[in-house]
């Protein structure tokens, strides 16, 4: 089997308070994801803000346990892996550089960061570490004694690659790793992920509410509503011959004049539903253009398309022609 990386039907919720009285209730961020992540794949996840995207990349991450649910690692469960173990094997790269790097360190600190938590080396072993992992990100060796202040938005982003690449993971987490950068910078930083990829033959869990990116690197891509999976297709099926209305939406919203500017304008209207409101049939019939009378009741099976599948009553034939939104 040449799965690194599975999620089993993980749920997380959490107990918030709200409203004025500060009623109790629970939020799903992430309802009943199964997912299987091959080794050496560019595994990609898009949803818009709110979806539950970071919640799963922190469980991914073991920062989070899954309320319900399991998250295995080459066959072992994180839940039963230690600390280090699991940073050996998955690190981040997180989307904003300018606060994930603490503005008092110097590069070189904070590159060897993960190496001085988990006690690996000595520091000379640590230092010449450092030094090889700027060669490796494309940063000058006189950058080591300087302060994130002094670098560019695309320095840094290189600076958080090797800082995630020093454990000498298997797995890197990229939650949006290019949203906080100019779009020329995006194009060096994408491209030195995939060069990174293939040289250190790493697998990617990469993350992002932008499908332009996503079309740039993606073998397999999912779609996340709401805290559930509602396809999952490779790149060229899904670009092809999208299933579900909202990949449909998300993809129309590529085509708009400048969809890096902020929450894509996916034509389903401005509001994100309230996740604490739960809607019965399928959770995306009150924004949904093709939305059917059973869509309000029941919710929609599991439709198994060639090269993946998608949940949607319309998407059941898999040999019918995808049915064009109403609008
Ligand atoms: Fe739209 Fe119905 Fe499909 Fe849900 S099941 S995405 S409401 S057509
Ligand atoms: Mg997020």
């Amino acid at each position: 089997d040449d799965t690194i990386l599975e999620l089993r039907d993980v749920t997380r919720t959490f107990r918030i308070s709200q409203g004025m009285f500060r009623q109790k209730a629970t939020l799903t961020a992430v309802a009943g994801v199964s997912l299987k992540v091959k080794r050496g794949e560019v595994y990609a996840l898009v949803g818009e803000s709110g979806s539950g995207k970071s919640t799963l990349a922190k469980m991914l991450l073991g920062l989070l346990p899954p309320s319900s649910g399991e998250i295995l690692i080459d066959g072992t469960p994180i839940a039963a892996t230690d600390r280090i173990a699991v940073a050996r094997r998955i690190q981040p790269i997180f989307q904003d550089p300018y606060s994930s790097l603490n503005p008092r360190k110097s590069i070189s600190q904070l590159i060897a960061l993960p190496l001085v938590v988990h006690g690996i080396g000595t520091s000379a072993e640590r230092q010449k570490k450092v030094a090889e992992m700027l060669d490796v990100v494309g940063l000058p060796r006189r950058l080591l004694d300087a302060s994130p202040s002094q670098l560019s938005g695309g320095q840094r982003q290189r600076v958080a690659i090797a800082r995630a690449l020093v454990m000498k993971p298997e797995v890197v987490i990229c939650d949006e790793p290019t949203s906080a950068l100019d779009v020329s910078v995006q194009a060096q930083i994408l491209n030195l992920l995939l060069e990174l990829k293939k040289e250190l033959g790493l697998t990617y869990f990469f993350i992002s509410h932008n499908l332009a990116v996503v079309e740039h690197l993606a073998d397999r891509v999912a779609v996340m509503y709401l805290g559930r999976f509602v396809e999952e297709r490779t790149r060229a099926g899904l670009f092809a011959q999208p299933r579900h209305p909202y990949t449909r939406a998300l993809l129309e919203s590529v085509l708009t004049p400048d969809p890096d500017l902020g929450v894509p304008d996916t034509h389903l209207g401005a509001t994100f539903p309230n996740p604490l409101t739960p809607v019965a049939g399928c959770a995306f019939h009150p924004r949904c253009p093709s939305a059917l009378e059973i869509c309000r009741v029941a919710p929609p099976p599991v439709a198994q398309q060639p090269d993946g599948w998608a949940t949607c009553h319309l998407a059941q034939a898999a040999s019918s022609p995808a049915p064009q939104p109403a609008h």
